[in-house]
C-alpha cells in the first residue's frame, strides 16, 4: 500500500464511497480497504452514495484523484504529467507481454 493509495482511500472515505468502490477505483480488494479505513479512522460521512453518482465520478486513471466536473468532455487524467506517466507505465506493460 502506497502513501498515495492511503490518501485516496481517505479522500473517497470522506466523501463516502462505499469500499467495494474505493476498492474497484485503486485496483484493492474491499477487504483491504476496510481493515485500512478502520485502522487509520478514516470517516465517512454524511449519506451514502447513490448508484448514479457513483457511476458518474471520474478518477485519473494514473492517481485515482477524483476528477472534477468539467462540462461534457470525458477527461482520463487529471494532469498532463498522470497522462504521461500512466502512458509510459503502461507501456512497459504491454511490451512485457510481448
Ligand atoms: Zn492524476
Amino acid at each position: 500500500m502506497t502513501a498515495q493509495q492511503l490518501e485516496r482511500i481517505a479522500e473517497l472515505r470522506a466523501l463516502n464511497y462505499p469500499y467495494s468502490f474505493i476498492g474497484r477505483a485503486l485496483g484493492l480488494p474491499s477487504n483491504t480497504v476496510k481493515s485500512v479505513c478502520r485502522r487509520k479512522g478514516f470517516p465517512a460521512s454524511g449519506k451514502r452514495k447513490t448508484k448514479a453518482e457513483k457511476h458518474s465520478v471520474q478518477l485519473c486513471r494514473n492517481c485515482h484523484r477524483i476528477l472534477p466536473d468539467t462540462d461534457c468532455r470525458i477527461r482520463q487524467f487529471c494532469s498532463d504529467e498522470c497522462r504521461i506517466e500512466w502512458w509510459k507505465n503502461n507501456r512497459r506493460v504491454i511490451e512485457k507481454h510481448r
